[in-house]
């Protein structure tokens, strides 16, 4: 049995479902839920990932802006943090630059990394983002140095990594005293619960988040003023969670008459992009009503925790 990444304890822990070659376990202590074994899949596995190959083929990067200038984990950085504080930002995980791109607007020095060439190439060529790289958190420190960096986010990363705690260990290292890391993670809890189950199930996410194990784990690795925030529910998860089950299906039937594979789509390009733009600002614009009601409402407690912690000024 596979011993909790956060305790290390094996003796509670309880095996909750089983995919295949992987098991869904859960730390009562921690209440955390791991995989065993803790195996990252590769990049490779998020290019036949449905979810990720929509992201890697966008063609529009003023959909992508528009939509990251809203998103509710950007604001919440936002809220903590500005130019004038933490000027000197790296996004782990940065994909494609969305968030990055915002930063720079602001005012921010932004840097970022991510596993994907692809998603890093569509940075530098889609949004002219310089200080982006393909490859892994372990070799930051060769590239950056030590206590470099005001803040560090890991925008939706850590459910993916297989050392949780030794990967924040390290990154705490290329922080300055004083620094902020901002994490967010899907909650083990997700209430109302998502229409595609299948994006919580390994390998694809390694591991899943409460408020209590975010907060030791932030702990362990260093942190100190530990804050953890729930993200509200939105009329746009449900808009999002159906169309990655819709996309799922799709694809099954696209894989089914096409096995040669996924690489034969059309590109779109830009033309009908501007109207896209417009059709998709006008549906979720349009759904702000609603995400107050149902903010009001206390209905529900979101899909996404936020959690943030400032590193020590004697470490
Ligand atoms: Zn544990």
């Amino acid at each position: 049995m596979q011993s909790c990444p956060l305790c290390l304890d094996s003796s509670r822990v309880l095996t909750t479902a089983a995919y295949g070659e992987y098991a869904s376990v859960y730390c009562p202590a921690c209440q955390l839920q791991f995989t065993s074994p803790m195996r990252h899949p590769g990049w490779e596995f998020y290019r036949d990932y449905s979810h990720y190959e929509m992201r890697a083929r966008e063609s529009d990067p003023a959909a992508g802006d528009w939509m990251a200038s809203r998103d509710w984990r950007f604001r919440t950085f936002f809220s903590l943090c500005s130019p004038s504080s933490h000027r000197r930002v790296l996004d782990i995980g940065c994909g494609e630059g969305k968030f990055l791109a915002v930063a720079r607007r602001k005012g921010f020095d932004v840097y970022g990394i991510d596993l994907d060439p692809r998603a890093v190439e569509l940075a530098r060529t889609l949004r002219n983002l310089r200080n982006v790289r393909a490859g892994d958190w372990e070799e930051l420190a060769q590239v950056h140095g030590w206590n470099n960096f005001d803040g560090i986010t890991l925008f939706d990363v850590l459910e993916h990594l297989a050392t949780p705690l030794r990967t924040l260990q390290t990154i705490s290292g290329l922080l300055r005293p004083g620094g902020i890391i901002c994490i967010t993670v899907p909650r083990l809890d997700r209430y109302p619960r998502l229409f595609d189950p299948q994006a919580d199930r390994p390998p694809h996410h390694l591991t899943l988040w409460t408020e209590r194990a975010l907060t030791i784990l932030l702990g362990r690795a260093g942190f100190g003023e530990v804050r953890v925030v729930k993200r509200p529910v939105m009329v746009e998860d449900f808009l999002l969670h159906t169309m990655w089950r819709t996309q799922r299906v799709v694809r099954k039937f696209r894989l089914a008459e096409n096995p040669a594979g996924h690489d034969a789509q059309p590109s779109g390009g830009q033309r009908g992009s501007h109207w896209k733009l417009l059709l998709r600002k006008a549906i979720l614009e349009s759904c702000r009503p609603a995400d107050w009601l149902l903010a009001a409402s206390r209905w529900g407690e979101g899909f996404t925790l936020f959690a943030c912690g400032i590193k020590p000024a004697h470490q």
